[in-house]
């Protein structure tokens, strides 16, 4: 078994390791979750989630459902972004 650390990256470049295993998941309609040790990104985004029946199998959420998990994401984070930079402003104004 592999024990290849996953590097960190964000949820909108899903790492090739992610790509492939997400990719895989969709074609065959699950994976082991075994498999996510290499990319553990797909659970923590929200990609794969546990099947119903069998908690050791994962399942690929639909892409459409996915991208717009993502997408609240990154919506967040831009507020949380704005709301720094609002504050930072504030800060220099006084
Ligand atoms: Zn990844």
């Amino acid at each position: 078994m592999s024990t290849a650390t996953h590097t960190e990256h964000s949820a909108e470049e899903l790492c090739a390791k992610g790509a492939e295993l997400y990719e895989r998941a969709l074609r065959e309609g699950h994976v082991r979750s075994e498999d996510t040790t290499e990319a553990p990104c797909l659970v923590t985004f929200g990609l794969l989630q546990p099947a119903v029946e069998d908690p050791d199998q994962l399942e690929p959420v639909a892409p459409a459902v996915a991208f717009h998990r993502l997408l609240r994401n990154v919506e967040k984070r831009i507020r949380d972004e704005r709301d720094r930079e609002a504050r930072l402003a504030e800060a220099f104004e006084h």
